[in-house]
């Protein structure tokens, strides 16, 4: 089966009330921001949302997406896939005022004019946040593994000292 393209905006509340359910893609060139973050986004992102009402009647959305990048290693300059995935949960922020009691169980998620929410948005902010911070090969995979003289995580050293690993990554 095709897998269907994920709407951009949903009103968020009318699909909490319907309990909607998507299973659908976002395609890989409307990731922009993702792919500004890393080499290129090598494939679609699947994308699971969940919309229910929890037990205050507030509408919410849980979610889980996954992608793969190429990014580039730190060690050796190369790039290499990176797969991996997220999972979160929202709300929408209906009214800005409330942004400082929001229900902890969620992220806020703006809402537009219309009160609706973009979806690909939320999405695409998951996944840059859970990007790595600093990109590398599996050691067995990487062409300076052998030779390490950047960024090296002192494994066996007895006295593993933390300013040291931050010295050399500057
Ligand atoms: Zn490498």
């Amino acid at each position: 089966m095709q897998k269907v393209k994920l709407p951009r905006t949903v009103d968020p509340v009318r699909a909490a009330q319907k309990k909607l359910d998507y299973d659908g893609i976002i395609q890989a060139d409307l990731l922009e921001r993702l792919a500004e973050s890393t080499q290129s986004v090598t494939r679609d992102a699947n994308v699971t949302l969940s919309f229910d009402l929890d037990q205050r009647r507030l509408a919410f959305v849980r979610g889980h997406a996954d992608v793969e990048v190429t990014l580039t290693c730190q060690r050796c300059q190369e790039g290499f896939q990176h797969e991996y995935s997220v999972d979160f949960c929202y709300s929408p922020l209906l009214k800005p005022e409330a942004a400082d009691d929001f229900p902890e169980a969620y992220e806020p998620a703006d809402v537009d004019e219309n009160g609706e929410i973009n979806l690909i948005q939320i999405v695409e902010d998951e996944l840059i946040l859970d990007l790595p911070q600093v990109a590398m090969h599996d050691e067995a995979d990487c062409k300076a593994s052998g030779n390490m003289t950047f960024g090296e995580i002192p494994v066996a050293d007895e006295r593993p000292n933390p300013f040291a690993v931050l010295k050399n990554l500057k």
